[in-house]
């Protein structure tokens, strides 16, 4: 199944009845949303599928491995010919993976952009002990993004979306020190989509969030979709940045959103190694994405902690945290700085 098919724009989801018939859809069509999101949008997309084909509906309550695995059976048990995922990164993860494993066409109509994983081929699902684990798939092979749906979503969660794009920033740092230590190597197309995703967004004209700023940062996550489907994984867009990210979902009790972790790890990143943080700060600051560790609860054990036990989290992504000074002394003091800087 490839991805072929993508449209971006105002009213968006009235084309699901044209995007199924282009993709030569009939039979049965599993619509799968969030109850909300079933609540606001579903009666335009359902009465759509009914044109097309044999409707058949899962409201989604939860995102684990094994509830993606039994709609995944439900599919190849009931020959369903495709899914109709709507809602935002947690239902969309379940379709993605359901797909992957029933091998079926996938329609994917995201609500929201708080992550980079609207288009990527990687879904994150929890496992029976609550931790997220990310877990390789396929994208979406159809997908519309309705401009006017992702503008009446809650804002922090656009912003989440920012700070996804922006440690694209970090990750590229990381692969090219990977890549000069020996330890990875770079793959030139992939990189070159990372860096126009953040290009894109860092250059934007747009000083607020707005209608057009909104396509700019869809087209930027999308991009690093597509990078990440090139390289065969999630090097060219997650680097130490959501190392750490991913030790505060592991070891910390305050569940932040994915953006603003990746994001507050990213300057904390810079700062570790030297390197200069004005343009990402001004950035984020901007569009008023407030990482700042005070805000999102994190304290300076739990930052020291996370900051240390972050390369655990995956031995074979080698970054800058190899090799860095992460004496508690060290981040005690870069945790401050922060806390003064964001
Ligand atoms: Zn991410």
């Amino acid at each position: 199944m490839k991805s072929n098919y993508l449209k971006i724009g105002c009213n968006t989801v009235e084309l699901v009845e044209e995007t199924l018939k282009l993709n030569n859809i009939e039979g049965k069509i599993l619509y799968v949303a969030e109850p909300i999101v079933d609540g606001i949008y579903g009666s335009v997309v359902r009465e759509q599928i009914q044109k097309v084909g044999i409707l058949k509906t899962e409201l989604v309550k939860h995102n684990t491995i094994s509830y993606a695995m039994s709609i995944a059976e439900r599919i190849i048990a009931t020959d369903v010919s495709c899914i109709v995922g709507m809602g935002g990164g947690k239902v969309l993860d379940v379709c993605k993976y359901a797909s992957y494993i029933s091998k079926t066409p996938y329609l994917a109509i995201p609500t929201t952009v708080a992550n980079d994983g609207i288009a990527s081929p990687i879904a994150v699902l929890k496992r029976q002990d609550n931790k997220p684990k990310s877990l390789g798939c396929t994208m979406a092979s159809m997908m519309l993004v309705d401009t006017n749906i992702i503008l009446s979503s809650p804002e922090i969660l656009i912003k989440a979306g920012v700070g996804d794009t922006i440690s694209n920033y970090m990750a590229l740092l990381d692969w090219e020190y990977a890549a000069l230590s020996g330890k990875d190597e770079i793959n030139g197309y992939a990189y070159l989509m990372s860096k126009s995703s953040i290009d894109a967004l860092l250059k934007t004209q747009y000083q607020q969030i707005c209608p057009d700023f909104i396509k700019v940062l869809i087209n930027s996550l999308i991009l690093s979709g597509i990078a990440m489907d090139f390289a065969g994984s999630s090097r060219p867009v997650s680097g130490s940045e959501h190392l750490f990210s991913h030790a505060l979902d592991y070891y910390s009790t305050k569940k932040n959103l994915h953006g603003l972790q990746v994001a507050l790890g990213t300057v904390s990143m810079l700062k570790l190694i030297g390197h200069d943080c004005d343009d990402v700060v001004d950035y984020l600051k901007k569009f008023e994405v407030d990482v700042n560790p005070r805000t999102l609860e994190i304290d300076e054990e739990t930052f020291v902690y996370c900051m240390q036990n972050a390369r655990q989290m995956r031995t074979n992504r080698y970054t800058y945290l190899n090799d860095a000074d992460l004496s508690t002394e060290r981040l005690k003091s870069i945790y401050k700085e922060l806390v003064e800087l964001l």
